[in-house]
Parts: structure tokens; sequence; C-alpha cells
């Protein structure tokens, strides 16, 4: 019933640890790999927003240097004109002036230069000569803002040709507003950028119903493809690379894996992190929405990356989680063999005690004195047999329990009178016997007496006196242990009938 106890509570103390080893390392595991993630994110938007303001100080210098042209000035008065001929002539003469500086943007990884006239309307696309005349103040917040503040104005959006990392700049000549210039920047632009300084592959995306709302349709297909990360959105097409970090075959494998897994999530447009294993190679996918100038979030930019630190930190949790296993089932190996051992001694213990005297019993006496003479040192010791005088009358006339109590005295009275290195055994009865590490019959004479003497000097319960005989024996050459356990028999046996009370060698 106890041992069954004992396993249930074994059992549970078990579960309990385990699950609490589970839960700890499983949190720590969760914290370190969020702390990742959050890193990862960091990282890219730190990236883009180094770039975007790289752009933004390039993209000022270049509206200075047109501004400081007289000719462009004087071409840009023009900007709001009623008369549509000499806005025809204007936007040519902007085209023939201003075509090598457009050309040069685009060098530099810019792909528009677009003039607006002071009510928003569309003068000149370089991108795109043949569209002009629409309003943009309701399709492009920048433009309006720019408009607006008559400040420049940075961020992305879709517009009817593009999307874009805008640059909206107002056109003030003379201290007078004639109307707003654009240059943006592509993703494409972006992501050679980034190329030439990590080793990870970029994709943008962008909602397909933002597009479409916005975007002229047949050239919107131009510039993107469907995204093969979700139908959802489309993917802005890219100018190829001359570095290719990771093989698209690889990519192309890993957004069949956020399709089926991650297409859900990407309509919440929160940055979050992914890892996926493709071919023994683990790579981390970060996924970091773009605000619009308007604040409304239609587009990510991923970053692939080959990283396996994810699943580095889950392998560390799960050798972690081993190692405390390994060193809880030590302990609870040390802690069998600990209480076996000690259960053990209990058990040797009370095999070789006496239980009425707590003294060693014969079979402890035949272990001790076989070692003696098994190590050679037999010569060395020698034998006290003693035995109480006239016992019986004290069991007939106090009883048994009286008796009982006398021989614990005894047992106490005789032992305390020797040396503790000294062994007392209890022989069976009313007779024990001593080991005594010397073989000089003085010296032995000597112990015997003081047994004898603080007997006689001892108060017994109830009965007061008490005496007591002993016999010695000192091994002789020839001495077995039959023969020397015979003569102190003897020897006690003389005593007894020469009048106890005595010592007798
Ligand atoms: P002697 O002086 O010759 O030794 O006489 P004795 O009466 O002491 O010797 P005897 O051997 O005749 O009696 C020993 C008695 O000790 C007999 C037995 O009942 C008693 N005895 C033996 N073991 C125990 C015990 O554990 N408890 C008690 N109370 N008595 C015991
Ligand atoms: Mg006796
Ligand atoms: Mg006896």
């Amino acid at each position: 019933m106890r041992t069954r106890k004992t396993i249930l509570f074994f059992i549970l103390f078990l579960i309990a640890i385990e699950t609490i080893f589970y839960l700890s390392i499983e949190h720590f595991n969760k914290v370190k790999i969020e702390k990742i993630k959050n890193s990862q994110i960091e990282k890219l938007s730190s990236e883009l927003n180094i770039i975007l303001n790289f752009n933004q100080k390039f993209a000022n210098m270049i509206v200075d240097e047109i501004l400081y042209q007289e000719k462009i000035k004087n071409l840009l008065k023009n900007l709001n004109s009623a008369n549509e001929t000499v806005k025809n002539r204007t936007r040519n003469e902007l085209l023939n002036n201003l075509y090598s500086t457009y050309n040069r943007l685009l060098q530099h990884d810019f792909r528009q230069l677009h003039f607006h006239d002071k009510y928003g309307n569309s003068f000149l696309r370089f991108h795109s000569p043949q569209n002009y005349g629409d309003n943009l103040l309701e399709v492009r917040a920048t433009v309006k803002k720019a408009n607006e503040t008559k400040k420049p104005q940075f961020g992305f959006e879709e517009g009817k040709v593009q999307n874009g990392f805008r640059n909206v700049f107002p056109i003030i000549i003379d201290n007078e507003f004639y109307g707003t210039v654009e240059l943006s920047s592509s993703f494409s632009a972006m992501h050679h950028f980034l190329h030439r300084t990590y080793p990870y592959e970029y994709k943008l995306i962008i909602s397909k119903d933002y597009v479409n709302k916005r975007a002229f349709k047949q050239i919107a297909e131009h510039y993107y493809i469907g995204s093969s990360v979700s139908d959802k959105f489309y993917e802005e097409k890219i100018n190829e690379c001359e570095i290719e970090a990771i093989d698209k075959k690889t990519i192309s494998l890993i957004d069949a894996k956020i399709k089926e897994n991650f297409s859900q999530k990407l309509d919440s447009f929160e940055a979050f992190v992914e890892d996926f294993k493709i071919k023994n190679e683990w790579y981390l996918v970060t996924f970091l929405p773009i605000f619009d100038f308007d604040q409304s979030i239609n587009t990510y930019v991923l970053s692939y990356s080959k990283n396996s630190i994810i699943n580095d930190t889950k392998q560390e949790g799960f050798s972690l989680f081993i190692t405390l296993n390994l060193i809880l089932s030590l302990l609870i190996i040390l802690y069998i063999l600990r209480v076996n051992y000690i259960q053990k001694n209990i058990f040797i213990k009370k095999a070789y005690t006496d239980t009425l005297t707590k003294l060693f019993n014969r079979s402890k006496f035949n272990v001790d004195l076989d070692k003696i003479i098994k190590e050679k040192r037999f010569c060395e010791y020698s034998v006290i047999m003693y035995d109480i005088d006239f016992f019986k009358k004290v069991n007939d006339t106090y009883g048994h329990d009286i008796g009982d109590i006398v021989l614990q005295e005894f047992s106490d009275v005789t032992k305390k009178a020797i040396r503790t290195t000294d062994l007392v055994y209890r022989w069976g009865g009313e007779e024990f016997i001593a080991i005594i590490e010397s073989n000089s019959k003085e010296n032995l004479i000597l112990v015997a007496e003081k047994m004898r003497v603080a007997v006689e000097n001892f108060n017994f319960t109830k009965i007061g006196k008490l005496t007591s005989s002993f016999g010695i024996a000192i091994p002789k050459k020839d001495d077995t242990k039959d023969s020397l356990l015979k003569r102190a028999d003897d020897n006690l046996y003389k005593a007894k009938q020469t009048g106890r009370n005595k010592v007798v060698i």
C-alpha cells in the first residue's frame, strides 16, 4: 500500500517536473523567437528607410538644379496658361530640355519625372508623355498635400501608371506657386540597391483591389504579374539583377508554402516573419507592410534570406529539454541508490543487533572474529566471557520484565566500564562476550575487573545489588576460534564454581 502510494507520488512528481520543464523552455523559446522576428522586421524597415532618405535628398538636389535654370523657370511659368498651344509648346520644350536629366534619373534608379499645374492636373509625364490633363488631387495624396502646403511631400503611392516611393516638391518661382513636380523611385531600384549590400532577395506585393481602383488597367498589367504568394496580390516586375542571392526555383518553392499557409495572414497587413525548410536549408521571409502616404496599407515588401536562426533556437530548446531530463534521471538514480544503500545498512544493522540490549549479537561476534582471523591478527586479541550471577532468581522473584530491564542495565554498565574500541556482544541469555585488543594477562584482568566492580557497585532497578563472573582466554599458538571460546567458557565455569563475582584467567 505504502509503495503504491510512493510510486503514485513519484509519477505525479515526474509529470509536474516535466510540465514545468516543457512550459518554461517553450516560454523562453517563444520570447527568444519573438525577439529574432522583431529584429528581422526592424532590420528590413531600417534598410528601406535609409534608401528612401537618401532618395529624398537626391531628388531634392535635382529639383533645385532644374529650378535654378532661367530657361526652365520661364517654361514652368506657362504651366497654368489658358492657351493650349502655349501649353503644348511648353510640354515639348520641357521634354526636350529635361530629357537628359530624366535619363540620368533613370540611370540612378529613379523612374518618374512628372510635372503638375497648380490645380493638380497632370502636365507632363516623362515616362508617358501622351497621358496628361487628368486631375491628380483626388487620386494622389502626395500631390494634393504638396499643393495645399506648398511644401515637399514624401511617401509611397500607387499612381495611374506606376507605383512609386514619391517625392513631390512645390514649384515656386519668384515667390509664386506654379504647381508641383514629382520624382519617384521604384521598388526595383531599391531592390538593386539592397542587393548590393545584403545577400537577400526582395519582392514588392501590392493589393490587386488597390491597384485596380487607381491605375489605368492595361498599364498596370505591364508593370505587375500575379503574385505567387497570394491571389489577392500583384507582384511588381523587377529588372533582372546580376546577383542572385537565392535561386528562383527555391523562391518559388518558398512562395508555394507561403500561399498554402499564410495567404490569409497577408490580409491583416501586419509585419510578420516565417521560416521555411526547402531541401534541408532554412529560409526566413520577412513581410513588412508599407504605409501609403495616406496611412492606408496595401503593400508589403518581402525579404528572403537563407537563415536557420529560428530553427536553431528551437533545437537549442529541445537540447536543453533533453539535458534537463538527463540531469533529472541522474538525480533520480542517485536518489534510488542512496535510499537502497541506507535501507541495506539499516537491514544489516538490524541483523547484527540484539533487540533487547542493543548490543551486537552472536552473528556479529562470529563475523568480527572471522575477520580478525582472516587478517592474521588473531593473536593480538583476547576474549572475556561473562555472565550474571544467580540471574534466574531475578526472574523468579521480580518477573521477566524486571529481568529484561536488568539485562539492559547490565549491558550498559559493563560496556561503559571498558574502552569504546573494545567490542561487546550478547552471547545469549544473560551471557556476554567481549573482544579486547590485548594479549597481556595483567591488562585483561584489569579490564575484566573494571567490569566486575562496575556491576558490583551499580544499583539495579528494583533489585539493587548484583554480581557477575568473568572467564578470560588469551590465544595460544595452535588455538582455533572454538578452542579459544571453550577456554573462556571453562574459565567462566571455574569462576562460578569457585564462588562467583570473580575473574578467572
Ligand atoms: P549462575 O549464577 O550459575 O549463572 O545462575 P543463573 O541463574 O544466572 O543461571 P541459569 O543459566 O540457571 O539461568 C539463566 C536465566 O536467564 C534463565 C533464563 O530464564 C534467563 N534468561 C535468559 N534470557 C533472558 C531474557 O532475555 N530475559 C530475561 N528476563 N531472562 C532471561
Ligand atoms: Mg547466570
Ligand atoms: Mg548463564
